[in-house]
């Protein structure tokens, strides 16, 4: 296997918190049993929510399109059950406020709207393939659901010479994307040669933190017989999933500040799970309406890896993952690092939910926040390059010209600073805020 490499490289700044993995990281994928009802939020990914093209009382397949896509930067919805829609209208988002959403009524088969599936699609031109990917309503399943055909269509007057796959998980307790490289490895691969093919590239690399030694392996062997697949094995270091780092630490290049892209630095990265959902969809047809998700934390009775179909609610994950410890104290949609805790159970998974954390009193303690000492920690941490302290100290000042002058769009939100700092400020929120604020003047010009 000599497309298996070692490498020391790294970005600048970042943390090494406790990994939290062994709960689930060596559990097979289990496939949770067919909810009775989904909840399908037509903003589950970045862009324009889609456009619903049922309505209440009609039947759906498992499979079959729900919502159209209202723009370029935008994805259909499909049913993720088979069963009747019973309601369309505001219901509460994991975002924690309430957002429009298709309802569907389970009735227990789960009969496929028939699929077109392709034939050596290695050997058509990229056309298809892409519409393929469109047509599916894939996203970015590492978490940030940006549509992927978007990713695929790079302006004519860029450059790209590699695409990345970002197979770091960087985020603890997370285990899905470890166990889909692990048990999944050739579908993985297959969606790395087909995005190569709409791409026009030659070249992918796939990068995987050391603390996932069998999951390398398991993509070395698979990807073999293609030379031009390489995998790199990279430091455990947090935020190394982050796209500009992994882009560092894998090739050395930079990407240059907002607006440019990795496209500026010649590179596209796509999470290993969007590999499989490009795979599912060009081979066989198959839209993105399940996914894997890592259920873990010290207050679940089972902690599992999980595959889910989009829209289930939390309490059907809670109930077959044995249900909660009494102590539990709060609930994590994602990772701890860059997920948003739950203010109910009765939201459903999306697109790109990786995980669900539930955490006791013990895990999830909360600190009084004091003042700045100036230790330099968390510009220290910062793997932007920021100085997170002065941003805080603007936004509590409301000093927006500044904020933006010191670079706070560039923020990745990645909580390295808020996790380094000795006296307890929420950095990363009061940044999100400042950056909000910023978007909302930009939108307003
Ligand atoms: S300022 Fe933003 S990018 Fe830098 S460490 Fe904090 S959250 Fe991460
Ligand atoms: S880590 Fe916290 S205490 Fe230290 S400089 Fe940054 S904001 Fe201040």
């Amino acid at each position: 296997m000599a497309h298996l490499v070692r490498s020391s490289k790294t970005f600048y700044g970042g943390v090494h918190p406790a990994e939290y993995k062994g709960a689930s990281e060596h559990l097979p994928i289990e496939i949770l049993p067919l909810p009775h009802k989904v909840v399908l939020p037509l903003s589950q990914h970045l862009g324009a929510p889609s456009a619903p093209c049922v309505k209440v009382s009609d039947t759906v397949k498992t499979g079959q399109k729900i919502a159209d896509a209202a723009g370029f930067i935008s994805v259909p919805l499909h049913a993720s059950i088979t069963g009747t829609v019973t309601a369309i209208g505001a219901f509460p988002h994991p975002n924690g406020r309430r957002m429009e959403a298709i309802v569907i009524e389970g009735n227990g088969t789960d009969e496929k709207e028939p699929a077109m599936s392709m034939h050596d699609p290695l050997s058509l031109d990229n056309s298809p393939l892409k519409q393929a990917v469109i047509a599916a309503g894939i996203v970015g399943l590492g978490g940030a659901a940006f549509p992927t055909h978007v990713k695929l269509s790079p302006p004519k007057e860029k450059t790209l010479d590699l695409l990345i796959i970002n197979g770091c998980e960087c985020e603890p307790y997370l285990t899905c994307d470890n166990r889909i490289m692990i048990e999944q490895a050739d579908r993985i691969v297959e969606g790395i040669r087909l995005l190569k093919k709409i791409l026009c590239l030659k070249k992918a690399v796939v990068g995987i933190e050391n603390n996932k030694p069998e999951a390398a392996q398991s993509l070395a062997k698979a990807s073999a017989a293609d030379p031009e697949i390489s995998v790199i094995v990279i430091k455990t270091k947090y935020p190394q999933g982050g796209e500009k780092q992994l882009i560092k630490s894998l090739t050395g290049r930079e990407v240059p500040p907002p607006p440019a892209l990795p496209m500026d630095a010649g590179v596209v990265v796509h999470n290993v799970a969007t590999c499989i959902a490009v795979r599912d969809a060009v081979v066989d047809g198959t839209p993105c309406y399940q996914r894997v998700l890592t259920v873990s934390g010290d207050a679940i009775a089972t902690p599992k890896n999980l595959l889910v179909r989009n829209g289930t609610l939390l309490s059907d994950i809670i109930a077959f993952c044995g249900g909660t410890a009494p102590n539990l104290k709060k609930v994590v949609i994602g990772g701890p690092m860059m997920g948003i805790a739950a203010v109910t159970i009765d939201v459903p998974v999306l697109k790109a939910t990786s995980g669900l954390l539930f955490l006791s009193e013990k895990c999830a303690i909360s600190y009084a926040e004091s003042s700045c000492i100036r230790c330099g920690s968390c510009v220290r941490a910062c793997p932007m390059g920021l100085a997170p302290s002065t941003l805080c100290g603007l936004v509590k000042k409301r000093r927006w010209d500044s904020l933006k002058e010191e670079g706070a769009l560039e923020c990745i939100e990645c909580g390295s600073c808020a996790y380094s700092c000795p006296a307890r400020i929420p950095l990363v929120q009061y940044i999100k805020i400042g950056k909000a604020e910023l978007n909302a003047r930009a939108r307003k010009k």
